[in-house]
């Protein structure tokens, strides 16, 4: 798997005036492909490269090939129907021609508009455990003045273990991650944090100074910076739980979005803040220690009773599971991700086959059948 190594560049103006200038060439690209109605590459490369090595000769050749496939891809995610747009201090790609690390990592050669120069990198302590120094791909970018650099770097991932304990995680406005093996985290400081920045943040727009904005943005990064931190702490925790792999909620965007089929649950999801950011926390942190995240649609695994199968919507009333068929009361969210351990078990025992494109009443029966038939199964004795 690849991960990135952020460390900050002691660079001088001709590092930010390479990045400022291969920002603006891509944007250049950008809106010669909008133009043209085109993100293939040949193509873009027919249009631009002659033009843009003319206007800006100090400009490394292959400074101009990477921007011109950033441009590319920036216009395909985009699918020609938004106009993507570069900031100037925006990350650009560094690869075997434009950069390398030197000296064990303390110095970087990077080609600027001035020639090939070095500079001196600051690696944080943590990262010492990579062996990057193989490293020939990064990004660069600046960011209050400062340089950043992202080294990129292969690292060997573990071999996949045998599926034998399955944890669920059911994810949650309430409860950032509730697991079926009863710990809940809640969200009670984060609440309470977010709570203060909306307060500060709705004093300071009212004011809309121009140093209450400057306080604005530095509010922004610091609120960001917290809630990546608590969605730290909770995704090393569920990696690291007694478990072979990870169960938990698939979110539905996309397409499922567009049409209006997504569920109650599935859109506050979406809506949230930090759901898709913990996914991929936990994502990443399991693949490093070798076990694997299952992800299970999320229909009916509030509404389904995990002792009996029986589904409704009454089963549940607020924070409280209680069966009308049996009985089973239980907190709402533990029931939910006991029912996602189940699925996921379901999951595990056959190959993974495409969901079949049916209505969306034949969907929903379907699915309904899938999660009772998994705690049907899961209740048998083996
Ligand atoms: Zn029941």
């Amino acid at each position: 798997m690849q991960i990135a190594i952020k460390a900050e560049v002691i660079g001088d103006d001709d590092l930010r005036n390479t990045i400022r200038l291969s920002n603006q060439v891509c944007q250049e690209c950008i809106e010669a492909g909008m133009e043209a109605k085109t993100f293939n590459k040949t193509r873009l490369h027919q249009l631009t490269y002659r033009m843009i090595r003319t206007a800006h000769p100090e400009l490394n050749s292959s400074f101009v090939t990477a921007v011109r496939d950033q441009a590319s891809d920036m216009l395909k995610r985009l699918k020609l129907e938004i106009k993507p747009t570069k900031k100037q201090t925006s990350s650009i790609r560094l690869n075997h021609n434009t950069f390398r690390l030197l000296q064990d990592s303390k110095l970087v050669s990077i080609s600027t508009i001035n020639g090939r120069k070095k500079y001196a990198v600051k690696i944080p302590p943590y990262f010492q455990r990579y062996d990057f120094n193989e490293s020939d791909s990064a990004r660069i970018r600046i960011e209050k003045g400062r340089i950043f650099i992202d080294i990129i770097v292969e690292t060997q991932t573990p071999a996949k273990r045998n599926i034998k304990k399955i944890i669920g995680i059911d994810r949650g406005i309430y409860n950032p991650a509730v697991t079926s093996d009863n710990q809940f985290f809640n969200s009670k400081k984060l609440r309470e944090v977010k709570g203060r920045y909306k307060h500060l943040k709705g004093c300071l727009q009212r004011a809309g100074t121009r140093s209450a904005k400057r306080h604005l943005q530095r509010l922004t990064g610091r609120e960001r910076r917290f809630v990546a931190d608590v969605n730290h702490c909770i995704s090393k925790a569920i990696v690291n739980k007694d478990c072979d792999a990870i169960a938990l909620e698939e979110l539905r965007t996309g397409s499922m979005k567009r049409k209006g089929k997504v569920g109650k649950k599935t859109r506050r999801l979406i809506g949230s803040w930090s759901a898709k950011q913990l996914l991929s926390f936990v994502q990443y942190k399991a693949e490093m220690i070798g076990k694997t995240v299952i992800l299970v649609n999320s229909h009916f695994t509030s509404q389904a009773c995990n002792r009996c199968g029986d589904i409704r919507r009454a089963n549940r009333k607020g924070k409280i599971f209680k069966c009308c068929v049996c009985g089973y009361t239980l907190h709402a969210d533990l029931n939910a991700s006991r029912n996602i351990v189940c699925l996921a078990k379901g999951k595990t025992g056959r190959l993974d086959v495409n969901q079949p494109n049916v209505a969306c009443d034949e969907l929903k029966a379907s699915l309904r059948e899938e999660l009772r038939m998994s705690i049907v199964t899961s209740l048998a004795p083996i």
